[in-house]
């Protein structure tokens, strides 16, 4: 029997379209505030992310506004968190689960904020798939990936070995190299922003696939065994 456990960000489904849905929503919050154009905060939002990244984006689009303060900063960021996500799971990924779902336990196993990962289970509705979504954080952060410690409790559950229980991801910085040591199988998706990410081979997964439609019960049989 095999085992079959998902990270979702990238994985399930693009991580862009909730940044995307949470600057909405932030974008919302300051037209009824503050009577800005919605348009032109996302632009700006965007502009900043595509520059800087993500850790500046409030503080760049109220600078930009000239409607800065630290309180509408930590207000941008409640919405952000709070909002109910606008967001889908990729049609590789519903194939995928819908396919295997009759014939394998799966499990979900994913970092960040226990609410905000929490509504994104809830919006994906992921939940239907799988025998138990597990959001690290809920055990305490040091428990996060790579830390093995939800995957111990997925192969205590299964009552399998290790060799049995195999992990889908994309972060090579994180995903794999915690749990690939101890002999789980682990499958490294080809998307998100980690895709040109090349690590050593600790960090590697045993293989590569670039869309969850080549995750058949065939490849999992070869990797597993039956
Ligand atoms: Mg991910």
């Amino acid at each position: 029997m095999a085992v079959v456990v998902f990270d979702m960000d990238d994985t399930l489904y693009d991580e862009m379209t909730y940044v995307q849905s949470g600057f909405s929503a932030v974008a919302e919050f300051l037209s009824n505030g503050y009577g800005i154009s919605s348009e032109d905060a996302i632009m700006v939002m965007n502009n900043e992310l595509m520059d800087n990244g993500r850790g500046q984006v409030f503080d760049s689009v109220l600078k930009h506004f000239n409607i800065w303060s630290k309180y509408i900063v930590l207000k941008c960021l409640a919405v952000y968190r709070t909002h109910t996500p606008d967001i889908r799971l990729l049609d590789d990924a519903l194939e995928c689960l819908s396919l295997l779902m009759p014939d394998y336990p799966m499990y979900l196993v994913t970092d960040g904020n226990k609410m905000v990962q929490n509504m994104k289970v809830k919006a994906l509705g992921i939940e239907q798939y799988m025998k138990y979504c597990f959001i690290t954080h809920r055990y305490g952060i040091r428990h996060s990936k790579p830390s093995p410690y939800v995957f111990h409790k997925i192969a205590d559950r299964e009552k399998v070995d290790f060799n049995r229980v195999m992990y889908i991801g994309d972060n090579p910085n994180k995903d794999f190299v915690g749990i690939k040591k101890l002999g789980f199988k682990t499958i490294r998706i080809m998307r998100g922003s980690f895709v040109n990410i090349e690590r050593p081979p600790e960090y590697e997964a045993d293989y590569r696939i670039h869309s969850l439609r080549e995750l058949t019960p065939k490849l999992i049989s070869n990797m597993i065994g039956h």
